[in-house]
């Protein structure tokens, strides 16, 4: 760590990274892999992450915003980039300038984008958005064909690619994203119907990359899986997937407390007799959520101990009962010890949370180290 020394930050292994992006290759065959870096690739760093996979040649990156294009382009990135969600129509020319693929998910914004690429005398590669049941951003299925016959109408336009997302893929039950699967291929029917080639057709997420092999048509667009965490519990078994965040802290103060005197804001726990307590330097402006409080295990010298009282902002209590432990020992929150392991999956679990808004609620005040 170069620019500081904080005894508090997260290891990123972009060995796993690599690994992890061959696995779902394998495991996709010959459909095209675009990962998703967007939220500064899952809390990983965006620009280390999207260097990464560049190197290894990924077709093209996705991300959710405009700006995080920009924020590639300037760091050197020269990848094909997506930007997934919807636009303004004053942040056009940010695409246009910074060679971004659009997203067109309606009739309105794909002639605004026609507009502006004859304005720029070039030419706007997009992507169609469909809705086939997520009622976010895309045209309803059973209106794509206003969307598709649009498109033909905007000479600047070059359509590559036609999307839609699924609601409900990571859900034991995946009736609902058949039925989407099954709306998007009938609306491809325009296609077909009309003798033209097929745009890059792609529907599947994690959840639906490990869940539903017919979705994965054309291209699939992981984010969550490249970060090696599981969006259910059975995305594991089918593709092997190495963890490439770690979150580590240092003991920073040890302190007797005497039985029934409470520890931290609120007084929601006090030991039942006198009891050994360290405090970290972390809390939950860090990211370490204060749901996490009474609920959350960290491992120090590969022991399990748990978090005692509330989460502060800055700090966080954990009895170590009658173990010793010295200031500057090292606290693992995310990764593994020789016998014991915390996943961001269990993080998530114990603050009745998904393993997604744990990866991105981790601060920018958390030091990130890589790890090539
Ligand atoms: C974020 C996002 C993804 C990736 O989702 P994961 O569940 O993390 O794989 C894929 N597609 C779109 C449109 C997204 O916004």
């Amino acid at each position: 760590m170069s620019d500081t020394q904080r005894p508090t930050w997260c290891d990123i292994d972009l060995t796993a990274l690599e690994n992890n992006y061959k696995a779902i290759q394998a495991h996709v065959g010959n459909t095209q892999v675009m990962p998703i870096v967007k939220a500064d690739a899952y809390g990983h760093g965006i620009t280390q992450v999207a260097t990464r996979l560049e190197e290894l040649n990924a077709p093209c990156l996705g991300v959710a915003y405009v700006e995080e294009g920009v924020t590639l382009r300037k760091a050197g990135i020269t990848t094909p980039i997506h930007v997934l969600g919807g636009a303004v129509e004053r942040q056009i020319p940010l695409f246009i300038e910074h060679d971004l693929i659009f997203t067109a998910p309606s009739v309105d914004k794909l002639r605004q984008i026609n507009e502006a690429a004859e304005t720029a005398k070039t030419k706007a590669t997009v992507h169609l958005k469909i809705d086939t049941g997520m009622e976010r951003i895309g045209v309803h299925h059973y209106n794509a064909d206003t969307l598709f016959e649009a498109a033909l109408q905007c000479p600047a336009v070059k359509v590559e690619g036609v999307f839609t997302h699924f609601a409900s893929a990571d859900e034991p039950q995946l009736e609902f994203a058949r039925l989407q699967l099954e709306r998007f291929l009938e609306a491809l029917e325009f296609y077909p119907q009309h003798s033209l080639p097929y745009p890059t057709r792609h529907i599947a997420n994690s959840a639906a990359i490990a869940a539903l092999p017919e979705a994965h048509l054309d291209l699939v667009r992981p984010g969550l899986l490249l970060y090696g965490v599981a969006p259910t519990t059975e995305t594991t078994q089918t593709i092997a997937l190495q963890p490439v965040l770690s979150w580590r802290s240092e003991v920073i103060y040890f302190k007797v407390v005497e039985a029934g005197n409470p520890v931290s804001y609120g007084s929601t726990w006090a030991p039942q007799a006198s009891t050994r307590v360290v405090t970290l330097p972390v809390g939950y402006a860090d990211g370490y959520r204060r749901a996490l409080s009474n609920k959350a295990q960290v491992i120090i010298d590969d022991e399990l101990h748990n978090v005692v009282g509330r989460v502060c902002m800055d700090q966080t209590m954990i009895d170590i009962k009658d173990s010793s432990a010295y200031n500057g020992d090292e606290v693992i929150l995310i990764g593994s010890s020789d016998a014991h392991q915390i996943t961001v999956e269990d993080l998530a679990r114990w603050s009745e949370t998904i393993p997604y808004e744990i990866l991105t609620a981790i601060t920018a005040r958390v030091p990130r180290r890589w790890h090539t």
